[in-house]
């Protein structure tokens, strides 16, 4: 029976409960399958179970699962040890496949986190840490930049249907993998190519008829609601392929990262943008905003001071 080992770094744990969202599939893969350390699911400590041991050990299996960006040294100790003890590294999540959320923290330094965090003005002057927890790095780092990943699921958080059938295609020894489309491909909103306004402010609600189907339903932003679906690679629909957010009724925020390696999801979207007659300069903090997901790979940098 395969043996599967789950750490979590930089995370919210939105990932590990996904897991656990996994519902029935998740209870008919559990007689396949044996953990061996996940956090949410059982007791397993790094140092022993009751903190007997002097070094941190981390549990060898057949299939290791990372949630989470690498932000302290810490992680990337454990990541360079997962990864020796494991025969297949999967990263779980955009923490872990593009820095995610956490990685929005490399727009800053290191000190300047540091300084906000025990330093603010308006609170009693904290005392800095600087012995025994384990140094941040420099920058949250996605795994893949620290060692080499075999497969990757995106997503924030991933849905419990492509985690079922990404783990399903890997215990049956077949290849999986998302495909190199957008959101809007899988999109069943009406476009005419033109926005009908300019951007609106986020998360206003959508003009839309609920008694009618999505295809119905203008796309978000021909409507002037920033939607990153022309930039965001597809595949969190699952089987019906209807992207996650839009069949909720709120616009993509891009948490499936890229379309493909090396893409660059701002310049795609000021250009998606601007093709329909929106005008992408109005948009706060553009930086972010496209790269709210993505932020390790070097994709955020700290701001040149104003
Ligand atoms: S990818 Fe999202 S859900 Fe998963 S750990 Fe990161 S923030 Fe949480
Ligand atoms: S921009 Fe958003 S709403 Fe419009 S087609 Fe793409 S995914 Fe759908
Ligand atoms: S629609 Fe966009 S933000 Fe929503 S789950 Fe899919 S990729 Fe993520």
């Amino acid at each position: 029976m395969p043996t599967i080992a789950i750490e979590n770094f930089a995370v919210c744990t939105g990932c590990e409960v996904s897991v656990l969202d996994m519902g029935e599939t998740l209870l008919k893969l559990l007689p396949q399958l044996d953990f061996v350390h996940c956090q949410v699911l059982m007791d397993r400590k790094w140092f022993g179970q009751k903190g007997e041991k002097e070094r941190l050990e981390v549990a060898s299996a057949d299939v290791g699962i990372i949630t989470g960006g690498i932000r302290t040294e810490e992680d990337r100790h454990i990541a360079q040890e997962l990864r020796k003890n494991v025969k297949t590294l999967i990263t779980l999540g955009a923490c872990a496949v593009h820095g995610g959320i956490p990685a929005l923290a490399n727009l800053s330094t290191r000190d300047q986190i540091m300084n906000t965090v025990y330093n603010t003005p308006t609170t009693e002057k904290g005392v800095m840490p600087g012995k025994d927890i384990p140094p941040l790095t420099d920058r949250v780092y996605a795994v893949d930049e620290v060692v080499k990943v075999d497969m990757q699921i995106p997503g924030c958080p991933p849905s419990p249907e492509v985690i079922a059938n990404a783990l399903t295609h890997l215990l049956q020894g077949k290849p999986w993998s998302l495909p190199e489309r957008s959101v809007c491909d899988d999109c069943p909103t009406k476009r005419e190519k033109k926005a009908q306004v300019n951007l609106k402010r986020p998360l206003q609600n959508p003009d839309r008829d609920y008694t009618k189907p999505l295809s119905e339903m203008r796309c978000f932003n021909e409507q002037g609601i920033l939607c990153n679906g022309p930039a965001t690679k597809t595949g969190c629909g699952g089987e019906d392929k209807v992207p996650r957010c839009i069949k909720a009724n709120m616009p993509c925020r891009g948490c499936f990262g890229p379309i493909r390696a090396g893409a660059k999801p701002m310049v795609d979207m000021m250009g998606a943008l601007s093709s329909i007659g929106l005008d992408p300069k109005l948009i706060e903090d553009r930086m972010a905003h496209f790269n709210r997901y993505i932020g390790a790979h070097n994709n955020l940098r700290p701001l040149p001071k104003r």
